[in-house]
């Protein structure tokens, strides 16, 4: 089976943008969503939902959101035995049929779910189709490697059968974040459903109409309703009753470090009557860096640094932090990245000119409101026309000292901190001096120094003369090392390994006479 990544469309084709935009206003009547409990028997919404803000009007609500609870849990996986049987019994090529049919089911339906994800995260028309189509990647992804790698192997001598297969894991907790509500939350469905688990789908609370539309997608296409649940909810709630639950031996985690380490601690304990050793993936956040060399190319330093450090606001696990530029070009190119950074449109995402959108909540802009105040004698350059109303966190650039807290801790908004270096190897130190191991950047000229940074730099995905946002299935397996992650490298061959148990027969087949039935 040969697999093809799903095309992106050009934005600068007007019909492309016209029929978006369309799609995009046209949704206006459907808000607030209205989102429900919904898993194989359940289909409830409940009294007091959750509240998403519009990130750009603030003052209108997008959905509403229903929250699950412990008691729906139980229930939900009571039921849920029997359709779970029948899912993980189905021939891995039925499944993987069905997984390429939900890759067509979001396709059919690709602008309106691109156009509830913007509405939800205020995210760039562009950014939202790169991520669209790394969600259906995901599935046809998954589907062609659990074919091509799952299969029995048998190794059979002269009175001896040996057999190695995988069964599913069982019940899987993929718990997401709302930055990339449609290629992780749809990524970390499909992995585990494609190797015949259930899936307790958890999304974050502020995007959970987009999952909710994706969702239905994977019903549609034949994945039944008692196999993927959709469970929307508080982390504290339903969150920790699904890392917490004895029949849960997956927890498929997204976010951020604090939340992942407290379910590493969590599922290390075993309560009395669970009979399972929990695994938990979790891919966590990142505090990126960036080399500039003394020969690098400044056109492309430039393009890379802006795509990456202010790209959805900074939202993004993979975001630049920091960038360590050489002695040589450092005046030059902070004083061309000041001026390019002026030249941002920042403003409502339905608006396609506008490049930087607003963050995704109060709480987020509140934080980072503050964290540029703090920061305020650091500051050498920020965009300037911001709107008044709306979320809106202009783009950054500071020079702190090396051992503020600027340099150490992960941001997650358009913030970034500049530092001289001397030397392509003291740029690597620094790169690498980091809790956190997740992308990194180099722009260079230089083959000895681009050999080095292949080989020292502590990074799950080094980008060289590019940005360093973005990995696509297939070609760029993507997940961090350190505390960014234990490493699950989604749209990757390995990601479907993380769900299934591998299991050995041996039989031996000499014969000890014949029972009495088989005669006859
Ligand atoms: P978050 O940790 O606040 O929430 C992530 C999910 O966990 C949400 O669904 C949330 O409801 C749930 N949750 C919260 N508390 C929980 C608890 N106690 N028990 C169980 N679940 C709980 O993260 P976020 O703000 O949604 O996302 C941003 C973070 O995610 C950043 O740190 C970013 O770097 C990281 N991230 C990492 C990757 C990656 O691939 N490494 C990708 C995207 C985002």
């Amino acid at each position: 089976m040969e697999f093809k990544n799903e095309t992106i469309r050009d934005f600068s084709i007007n019909t492309e943008r016209t029929t978006l935009h369309s799609v995009l206003n046209s949704i206006k009547d459907l808000i607030p969503f209205q989102i429900p409990i919904s898993t194989g028997k359940l289909e409830k919404f409940s009294p007091n939902p959750f509240i998403h803000k519009n990130p750009w009007s603030p003052e209108s609500i997008v959905s509403k959101v229903s929250l699950a609870n412990a008691k729906d849990l139980e229930e939900t996986i009571q039921t849920s035995k029997e359709e779970g049987n029948h899912w993980k019994h189905l021939s891995q090529d039925k499944r993987s049929q069905i997984l390429n049919l939900v890759a067509d089911t979001l396709v059919s339906k690709k602008d309106f779910i691109i156009a509830v994800c913007i509405w939800e995260t205020g995210k760039h028309i562009m950014e939202a189709e790169i991520e669209f189509a790394e969600a259906v990647d995901f599935c046809r992804y998954y589907a062609m490697v659990s074919k091509n790698q799952l299969a029995d192997k048998h190794i059979n001598l002269l009175g001896e059968d040996n057999s190695y297969y995988y069964q599913p894991k069982g019940i899987i907790g993929s718990i997401s974040p709302w930055n990339f509500p449609m290629a992780i939350f749809t990524g970390m469905c499909a992995g585990p459903l494609v190797t015949g688990n259930i899936v307790l789908a958890k999304p974050a609370e502020e995007t959970s109409a987009t999952a909710y539309e994706i969702t239905k997608c994977f019903w549609e296409a034949g994945v039944p309703k008692g196999v993927l649940h959709f469970l929307p909810g508080l982390g504290s709630e339903i969150g920790e009753a699904i890392v917490t639950h004895p029949e849960v031996s997956v927890i498929n985690f997204t976010g951020s470090r604090d939340v992942g380490l407290s379910i590493l601690r969590k599922t290390a304990l075993v309560p009395h009557g669970q009979r399972i050793i929990k695994k938990v993936i979790c891919e966590l956040g990142g505090k990126n860096a960036m080399i500039v060399d003394a020969d690098a190319d400044l056109d492309v330093a430039i393009q890379s640094i802006l795509s990456s450090a202010f790209g959805f606001q900074g939202q993004k696990c993979s975001a630049l932090s920091r960038l360590f530029v050489h002695n040589d070009c450092y005046d030059r190119l902070k004083e061309r990245l000041i001026a390019a950074m002026d030249g941002l449109l920042i403003g409502s995402p339905l608006d396609f000119e506008n490049r930087i959108g607003p963050v995704i909540h109060e709480e987020s802009y509140l934080r980072l409101s503050n964290l540029q105040k703090e920061n305020e004698r650091f500051l050498i350059g920020r965009t300037s026309s911001v709107p008044n109303t709306g979320f809106y966190i202009p783009p950054s650039l500071y020079e702190p000292p090396i051992d503020s807290s600027m340099w150490t801790s992960e941001i997650f908004g358009p913030l970034l901190s500049i530092q001289k270096i001397f030397s392509f190897s003291e740029g690597i130190v620094y790169a690498n001096d980091s809790d956190y191991a997740l992308t990194c950047g180099v722009i260079s000229r230089n083959p000895k120094h681009i050999a080095q940074a292949k080989l020292e730099i502590e990074a799950g995905n080094l980008y060289i003369n590019r940005g360093i946002t973005g990995a696509v299935v297939n070609r760029q397996p993507f997940g961090g090392g350190k505390l960014s992650g234990t490493g699950a490298k989604a749209g990757g061959p390995d990601y479907i390994h993380l769900f299934v148990e591998g299991k050995t027969y041996t039989e031996n087949t000499m014969r000890q006479g014949f029972s009495r039935d088989t005669l006859q």
